[in-house]
């Protein structure tokens, strides 16, 4: 079970945060012990439930350190009153908002799958199946939109901030810097939807592992793009144009250059090497 990238989140203020202060005061074996609680459930994906014992004999800590844990609320046991944490089963505690910061098991397998379909599978398959594979990949870690309990909280606010940076930055790409493929690049959803309009006969998994391959083995600034999606489609409209033999009808003529200069608008052809150079013509390169 144990995956060498699984990766639990702590704040980087976990340490600071009042209740953790006042349980180190109490003693720190029962903050070594919710710290160990965390890592265990994100490396085993149990969802935050944990065995308390088997806690305490990993870090040395007493049936005592577990009470702190529960008094102060970081875990619960068996029908406790937080209304935001699931119950754990008998014999077993729950890790006081775990799912709300960390990956559910569920979330890991979707993400897995979705990584697994974006490689082997293809335009016209599974379509109701891959629904959403973006926005599962980014929220499968939120069961609930319940506010949390803020004097609960050994949360991670900053985190939060972060992903919603993020997210808002993706929204506005032409102001991004160019930058090389991303090393998780993958088909999403709106991808898919694309590829089945506009190069319905291109196998898009497949030229999009060339298009990855492509650009991760290319060097220097020619590999820095402003808009990897709209590089990746002039990739699949270059395919699809190698399939009728160079010779694109009239439609496509103009529908590419339409999408061409929609691109051009996004700022999304250049790589801002001053060359000018529109990347589609990079996609000759690749098959
Ligand atoms: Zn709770």
């Amino acid at each position: 079970m144990a995956d060498k990238r699984a990766f639990a989140q702590f704040d980087v203020g976990y340490l600071d945060n009042p209740k953790i202060q006042e349980i180190l005061d109490a003693g720190p074996y029962a903050v070594l012990m919710h710290a160990a609680s965390i890592l265990y459930c994100a490396q085993h994906l149990t969802d935050g439930k944990v065995a308390s014992g088997h806690m305490q004999r990993k870090v040395g800590g007493t049936a005592a350190d577990t009470k702190v844990l529960i008094d102060k609320g970081l875990w619960h046991l068996p029908g406790h009153d937080c209304e935001h944490c699931p119950d754990p089963e008998e014999g077993k505690v729950y890790v006081h908002d775990y799912t709300e910061h960390n990956r559910t098991s569920d979330g890991v397998k979707r993400a897995s799958q979705a990584g697994k379909r974006a490689a082997a599978g293809r335009w016209n398959k599974d379509q109701d199946d891959a629904k959403g594979n973006a926005q599962r990949m980014r929220g499968a870690s939120k069961p609930h939109s319940a506010p949390q309990c803020a004097e609960d909280e050994i949360a991670m606010p900053r985190e939060k901030e972060r992903e919603r940076e993020t997210t808002e930055a993706k929204a506005s790409v032409p102001r991004k810097r160019a930058k090389r493929i991303p090393e998780d690049f993958a088909i999403t959803e709106t991808m898919r939807a694309w590829g089945r309009e506009n190069t319905p006969t291109v196998d898009g998994p497949q030229e999009t592992v060339k298009f990855i391959n492509y650009w991760q083995a290319k060097a220097g600034r020619d590999a820095t793009k402003l808009d990897w999606v709209a590089t990746w489609r002039n990739w699949m409209l270059n395919a699809k144009e190698r399939q009728s033999g160079n010779k694109p009808n009239a439609t496509e003529n103009a529908r590419s250059i339409l999408q061409m200069g929609r691109d051009l608008q996004e700022g999304a052809l250049f790589d801002g090497s001053g060359t000018n150079q529109p990347a589609i013509s990079q996609g000759s390169f690749g098959g």
